[in-house]
């Protein structure tokens, strides 16, 4: 689902790597072999992973910066624009955050620095021959490092311009409209990526536009998001009027549950209210397709880690829970009864009617 597979922990956080960034390598390594043979295949495919290095390197700069504002960073994903470090909060004071985003680029900035230490040539002579391979190694990892710090400087999200931009922004005005200027702008930049790409048929660029494009959004949504989750608590957010099933009920009664009523989740409760689990409509058309007889009962196919909350919890707290796979959050009082629950659909409803 996220498109990303790990290579292990570094330094505390999880690396992973996007897929995409294995579509940069082969394409970068296509290209070279087919115009330039395998030398220049190889010595191009190394260029990307020199490149890769420095932007882990890149990402560990904004990881170890959050450390110092006692921050850790679960984990880090590589993608073709440069990389996500996803910090396990954001700094409370704007000023932290503007730090742990000029962590990254600046270690851009240091490595440059030592590579021109080590006889890298000056970015004006090399930048004619990037494209070529005649351009020693050393030049083009100089000069891309250059170029990563400046893109990511571009005040916008989702570069980490676009943080310090948010930042100077949130002195004027609150955090979610600072947030929309910010992504607004990054989506210009999308097009214009997006444009430059497709007129000088760089695919790669056309790839990075793709990201910026949906990762500005989704910054912005989330903030929003955010910022209501913050305000609500669980009892205020929850369906109260749903369809239970019972531990005995067979498969057959779930599927008509599924078509006469909306839900797309049913509890599962026993005789006393207390919650046994939930049972999901993706779930029950997976049985139903396969060969499981429809008089089965529905436990069988029903998930039991649901979270659980108490009424009066943030609503922000049960955010994270459900997007990383529960199908909902129950919300149970204090003897265990369950009284509601949240999904994905109804938060997603919540914002539209509180956000105004
Ligand atoms: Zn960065």
């Amino acid at each position: 689902m996220t498109w990303s597979f790990s290579l292990g922990r570094v330094l505390g956080s999880e690396l992973r790597v996007h897929v995409t960034f294995f579509l940069l390598l082969a394409w970068v390594g296509f290209a070279a072999y087919s115009s330039a043979g395998l030398p220049a295949a190889i010595e191009n495919v190394a260029f990307v992973l020199a490149l890769f290095a420095c932007v882990v390197a890149h990402e560990f700069g904004h990881a170890l910066m959050a450390r110092r504002f006692g921050i850790k960073t679960p984990d880090i994903t590589l993608l073709p624009i440069g990389g996500l470090a996803r910090l396990e909060r954001m700094p409370e004071q704007p000023i932290q955050e503007v730090w742990v985003a000029l962590a990254g680029p600046a270690v851009n900035i240091v490595i440059w620095f030592v590579l021109v230490a080590l006889g890298a040539g000056m970015p004006l002579e090399t930048m004619a021959q990037i494209d070529t391979t005649d351009s020693s190694l050393l030049n083009r990892l100089a000069y891309v490092n250059l170029l990563l710090a400046a893109f990511n400087m571009i005040p916008a999200f989702p570069m980490d311009g676009g943080r310090v931009f948010r930042a100077l922004l949130c002195l004027k005005m609150d955090r979610v409209k600072a947030t929309r200027i910010a992504a607004s702008g990054g989506q210009v930049v999308a097009v214009a990526l997006g444009f430059l790409g497709l007129s000088s048929g760089n695919p790669i660029l056309v790839l990075i536009a793709i990201f910026v494009f949906v990762a500005a959004n989704s910054e912005s949504q989330d903030v929003a998001m955010r910022s209501v989750a913050r305000r609500v608590l669980a009892r205020d957010a929850m369906i109260t009027e749903f369809r239970a099933l019972s531990p005995t009920d067979s498969l057959a009664t779930a599927a008509q549950a599924v078509i006469s009523t909306t839900q797309h989740e049913f509890p599962v409760l026993d005789g006393s209210g207390v919650l046994q689990g939930f049972v999901t409509r993706d779930r029950l058309f997976a049985a139903l397709a396969g060969d499981t007889p429809r008089s089965e009962p529905a436990t069988s196919i029903m998930e039991t880690d649901i979270p659980r909350v108490q009424l009066t919890s943030g609503l922000e707290t049960v955010l994270d829970t459900l997007y990383k796979g529960a199908p909902a959050i129950a919300v149970c009082t204090q003897a265990g009864n369950m009284v509601g629950y949240i999904t994905r659909e109804n938060i997603g409803e919540l914002m539209v009617i509180r956000s105004r």
